[in-house]
């Protein structure tokens, strides 16, 4: 049996030029950052090579990244220090329907507090509709926050032209672009946003690193309160090792982004190709120009049988793709993406997102879209709802 991992939207196995360059952070350069003798000072060079390597990621400045433990500390953060810094000038936040749980539950905690949220709606491919953005802003409005990639369907929103619409009427911009970077180009300046959370294990970094950028000048409260670190803003002991390798990976993305785009979009388009002509009563979740997608994303749903089935049935077989996002796996419920943008509840159930990536070979979208074409057949056999019997 083979093992193929198609969920790399979920997570991707750290490269090992990645681990090599952690190791010694671990051992050798174990002093803590903050003290002044030698493996202190190691141990922030460490921080300050890795700052240089994000930063390069996305054209920012070393100074406007600010480590953090993961992209959704990263959203917490944005949010309440923005809802806080600015409470006397307004209470609104805009955001859209179908962002990662980790906006979307800070912003129900802030309404707890008195903020008012608008959640846009999406049109039926995921894109917010930018007019709809401009006529939501309000005397009130103190932030923006749209993610840059979906990651249960791929939509690549059009960040630049939002975030001016933002900038037009003197509001924050801040964007989820977890899923965006190291698989598109990225770059903050010409965005022009004022705000960017990033997460190192989605681009062949460990877990429990992740950064936000912050626009020079911009002064926000800090989330984590005690030490020094991060210029004030979030105390802790910094995961020097971790941080290290969110460095590398950074490195190794902008070195290699043409190539792993072109090879996941390769890769994607020959398993997306094999599926719409053999598997029959599919549909296609999220942008039908592939341009406007994230490169290694297909998301379909499948009639007359349940996602969670197929997942269990190609996991027997070695194969790991996911319903909806990962984050929704103990939440057995609809999607939130695939319901703002109108899938149907029979469909969106039997929906299955399969993310590629570096790993992924051509042998692998053959031995896939085999096993894929024989459990679909079986569960659709063995289905009650099929067909002529009901949906
Ligand atoms: C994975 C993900 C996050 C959360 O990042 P973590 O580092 O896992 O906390 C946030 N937003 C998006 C769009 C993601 O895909």
């Amino acid at each position: 049996m083979k093992n193929v991992y198609l969920d790399y939207s979920a997570t991707t196995p750290v490269k090992e030029q990645v681990v090599n360059e952690m190791i010694p952070y671990f051992t050798e350069y174990f002093g803590n950052p903050s003290s002044l003798y030698t493996p202190g000072l190691e141990a922030k060079e460490g921080l300050i090579t890795a700052r240089n390597r994000v930063a390069e990621l996305i054209n920012s400045r070393p100074e406007e990244i600010y480590f953090t433990s993961c992209g959704t500390e990263s959203d917490n953060w944005v949010l309440e220090a923005v809802a806080e810094a600015l409470e006397n000038k307004g209470n609104h936040i805009i955001t859209s329907k179908i962002e990662h749980h980790a906006i979307l539950h800070t912003c129900q905690h802030l309404e707890k507090f008195g903020f008012e949220v608008t959640y846009l709606d999406v049109d039926s491919e995921g894109f917010v509709r930018p007019e709809e953005l401009e006529s939501a802003i309000k005397d009130t409005t103190i932030l923006v926050s749209i993610m840059m990639v979906n990651n249960e369907i791929g939509t690549i929103q059009p960040i630049k032209e939002l975030a001016k619409i933002a900038h037009n009427q003197g509001i924050l911009f801040h964007t989820d672009a977890v899923q965006a970077i190291g698989n598109m180009p990225v770059d903050v300046k010409d965005l022009d946003v004022d705000f960017m959370s990033m997460s190192a294990h989605k681009i062949y970094g460990p877990k429990g690193v992740g950064a936000l950028y912050k626009r020079r000048g911009i002064q926000i409260p800090s989330f984590i309160h005690g030490g020094a670190q991060e210029k004030k803003k979030r105390a802790g002991t910094e995961n020097t090792a971790g941080i290290v390798g969110f460095g590398k990976a950074s490195e190794l993305a902008r070195m290699n982004l043409h190539s792993h785009m072109n090879h996941s979009s390769k890769i994607r388009n020959m398993m997306w190709e094999r599926i719409e002509k053999e598997i029959p009563d599919i549909i296609l979740n999220g942008p039908k120009d592939f341009s406007k997608r994230h490169p290694g994303n297909l998301n379909i749903a499948i009639s007359y049988i349940e996602g969670e089935s197929v997942l269990l049935m190609l996991d027997f077989n070695g194969i790991c793709v996911s319903t909806g996002s990962a984050c929704s796996s103990e939440t057995l419920g609809t999607s939130h993406v695939l319901n703002a943008i109108g899938v149907p509840v029979t469909k969106a159930n039997g929906a299955i997102r399969i993310t590629v990536g570096d790993n992924t070979t051509e042998e692998d979208v053959d031995y896939v879209v085999d096993n894929l074409k024989q459990v679909v057949a079986k569960l659709r056999e063995l289905s009650p709802v099929n067909g002529e019997k009901g949906w």
